[in-house]
């Protein structure tokens, strides 16, 4: 359980000082944000990676927002492309488990086509992270909340069942996908059927729009969705699972859902 990208209540700036800050509020967790760029060369997340291990906080890494491996232009492909590897690359070399991203639009594709180009460009990415002797991290392709962003349940399980990659949860995406609901044991129960030893994901809540309709306008935690049937559930099927929190008050939010846990016995 940890923040989304720098802890913002850190004494020292810097990637270092919020894991620093982490421990001190009794998170196990944070997502490196390379969402504008990847911002770390290859040795300083090595640095960092040994700082994490110290301090026993497990790493993942989110890729640029650029991506967009179903693009009408082949430049932006092959710069996604390009993207996932390097932030796999960094993500590895920091020890990270797993790279959360946003892997396609269906830019004027039917989805179908879309689910194609798409697990073409993983594969690619795939095949040149093997060259490259990556290994230990895993690509994980994020639910997502936007309706012209390839990314439902469904296709995600899709793709993890073909390619060697990970469906990474975003579960207030869902819940807009489901027009705000969510059932939390029903996700559980499909991804068992991929039998992963650790599942990634996102946390936090949404906005309404005027026309009352929930969209992916993160906000801090409050109930949309509700944490506590999370929480719950995760401890009752005995989930092995990290939270990030992607709320305008990562740290903040994160401790309000380690307390959430604590409160039902559970001790992070
Ligand atoms: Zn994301």
């Amino acid at each position: 359980m940890g923040p989304a990208g720098n802890c913002i209540t850190a004494k020292e700036k810097g990637t270092i000082g919020s894991f620093r800050r982490i421990s001190e509020l009794g998170l196990n967790a944070q997502e490196i944000e390379f969402v504008r760029s990847i911002y770390m060369q290859p040795k300083m997340a090595e640095e960092v990676g040994e700082v994490a291990k110290e301090l026993g906080i497990s790493l993942s890494v989110h890729a640029p927002y650029y991506i967009n491996l179903n693009s009408q232009k082949k430049q932006i492909i092959e710069a996604s492309k390009k993207m996932i590897f390097d932030s796999a690359d960094r993500a590895e070399r920091m020890g990270a488990g797993a790279v959360a991203i946003h892997s396609a639009y269906y830019s004027g594709f039917t989805p179908q086509q879309t689910y194609e180009k798409t697990k073409e460009g993983f594969l690619e990415v795939l095949d040149k992270m093997k060259s490259a002797g990556i290994k230990n991290v895993k690509l994980g392709v994020e639910t997502m909340g936007r309706w012209s962003q390839f990314g439902s349940l469904d296709e995600c399980m899709k793709l993890a069942k073909e390619i060697d990659i990970i469906p990474f949860i975003d579960w207030s995406h869902l819940f807009v996908r489901g027009k705000g609901t969510i059932d939390y044991g029903k996700v559980f129960d499909v991804l068992k059927t991929l039998k992963l030893k650790h599942i990634y994901s996102h946390f936090q809540n949404v906005e309404k729009n005027k026309k009352g309709e929930f969209v992916d306008v993160h906000k801090p935690l409050d109930h949309s969705p509700p944490f506590e049937p999370l929480a719950k559930e995760i401890l009752r099927k005995k989930i092995d699972i990290t939270i990030i929190c992607e709320s305008p008050i990562i740290e903040a939010d994160s401790q309000k859902m380690k307390e959430i846990f604590n409160s039902l016995g559970y001790k992070l």
